[in-house]
């Protein structure tokens, strides 16, 4: 069985949706569809989320919601038209969107910002099963209620109860035929609707495809594969291949360093529960996509995929002798704690470590501050802080024990004149991270697909 799962903008409008359905009919191991809020119909449209997050704000401004009531109705109203899907389904999807928001003055403020957003979803999902029906196949709507999906946490930000596996695998086993399922949200213990993070519906896909042991979890989205860098700032990769199959290891470094074709943190129950993960095209079906999973064939030697991130800062303390100095480091982790400063990498010298840390963590205003904090806990020679680095994250399963795959990289990036400012390779071998300046970013970039990729 398949759990496939379709963003907002497989879904902004009747042509798109009229793909999603002829990729279900085309495979019936396809039983449960989650789906996102209509999303983006060309660039410069608002999703339907968007829309919905305005007018819960304005009814809580307390002012006229007609307007933004209207925008959100109408998203849906053309969809039911264009594929002639009748009046009824409409007005139900509208009933919804008013008997929501009667309960504004009764519901807390994030309470009611979460059953407004849920909204784009759960009207979705009613309104897809509708059109799978006018195509001729029957499809039912499952409620996260009805079907056990517990969250926990904070509104806006929940995460799943983890007793909810069972209750959704129950739920699913006296399910047959085709389930359309809203993504994004679930239902408080005590009834209340909360979402996950923006961009949820993919933890629902692989909340569900973990519960109900799926063959795969297929994520639909705008693009043919995962490409191994990023083709905005590698145009040629979009014509050559991209990436057939991963490993979950290989997916978690380059999603580290933005990868943004994937959430990592949404696909973590289908990775617990190994369930093989299909990223693919609504636009074009017939590409296999990429597929990623808890092992594959490694050709030694080769990279998987050149990601970069930027954003970082890099703490570096300098001292004579710190090497004999029992507790340096904890007291100099200990003052990023206290300060509520999590930290990403820590390479060090024989009389220096480095510390480096996200940007937004250590905004320019709190620097003077760590600076003076490191200094009395730590009385080091310097303290000095480096901006706009930007990490290169060279990955691939088949670097592992072969010989001088960081010798290729320096030397890609010394013949384009770029130096660099850490280097770090962790014991797994998977990957080894390379810190730059972010201004040489590009160039970095095109240097390391060419070494490794032509
Ligand atoms: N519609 C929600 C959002 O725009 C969730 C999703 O699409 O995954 O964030």
């Amino acid at each position: 069985m398949k759990v496939c799962k379709f963003g907002g903008s497989s879904l902004a409008n009747a042509a798109q949706l009229n793909k999603v359905i002829d990729i279900v009919l085309a495979d019936p191991a396809r039983r449960i569809v989650v789906v996102s809020a209509p999303g983006k119909r060309h660039g410069g449209d608002t999703k339907v989320t968007d829309l919905l997050i305005k007018l819960a704000q304005t009814a809580l401004n307390g002012e006229n919601t007609d307007r933004a009531f209207g925008e959100v109705a109408e998203r849906y109203a053309e969809i039911a038209s264009e594929l002639r899907l009748g009046d009824e389904i409409v007005q139900r999807i509208q009933d919804d969107l008013r008997s929501r928001l009667e309960q504004c003055a009764s519901l807390r403020p994030d309470e009611f910002m979460d059953l407004m957003k849920a909204a784009g979803e759960d009207n979705n999902a009613k309104l897809v099963a509708v059109a799978f029906e006018a195509r001729g196949k029957k499809a039912r709507y499952a409620n996260p209620r009805d079907t056990g999906m517990i969250l926990t946490g904070s509104f806006g930000d929940a995460t799943l109860d983890p007793e909810s596996y069972q209750k959704l695998a129950r739920a699913f086993s006296n399910f047959d035929g085709l389930v359309i399922y809203p993504g994004f949200f679930g239902y408080t213990r005590d009834g209340k609707v909360a979402t996950f993070p923006r961009g949820g519906s993919d933890i629902t896909g692989s909340i569900l495809a973990a519960a109900v042991c799926a063959d795969v979890y297929e994520n639909f989205t705008d693009v043919d594969s995962v490409y191994p860098c990023d083709p905005r700032i590698v145009e040629e990769v979009k014509e050559g291949e991209g990436i057939p199959t991963m490993t979950y290891r290989e997916m978690r470094e380059l999603a580290y360093a933005g990868f943004g074709v994937f959430n990592d943190d949404a696909v973590i129950p289908a990775v617990r529960a190994r369930i093989p993960i299909n990223i693919r095209n609504t636009n074009h079906p017939s590409e296999p996509g990429t597929m990623i999973q808890q092992s594959r064939r490694v050709v030694p030697g080769t990279v998987v995929g050149v990601a970069s991130a930027d954003g970082f800062a890099n703490i570096v303390v300098e001292k004579y002798l710190m090497n004999r100095e029992v507790g340096f480091g904890r007291r100099l982790l200990q003052v990023l704690e206290d300060e509520g400063i999590s930290y990403e990498h820590m390479p060090s010298g024989v009389d220096s470590q480095c510390v480096v840390v996200k940007e937004q963590f250590l905004p320019k205003a709190r620097e003077h501050r760590i600076v003076s904090l490191l200094k009395s806990a730590l009385n080091p020679d310097f303290v000095t802080v480096e901006r706009d680095l930007t990490m290169l994250m060279v990955v691939g399963e088949g670097m592992c024990y072969t010989p001088g795959m960081l010798a290729k990289a320096c030397l890609a990036l010394a013949s384009a004149g770029i130096s660099m400012s850490m280097v770090n390779q962790g014991s797994s071998e998977v990957s080894f991270m390379i810190a730059i300046r972010t201004a040489d970013r590009n160039a970095a970039v095109r240097a390391l697909y060419k070494a490794f990729f032509c």
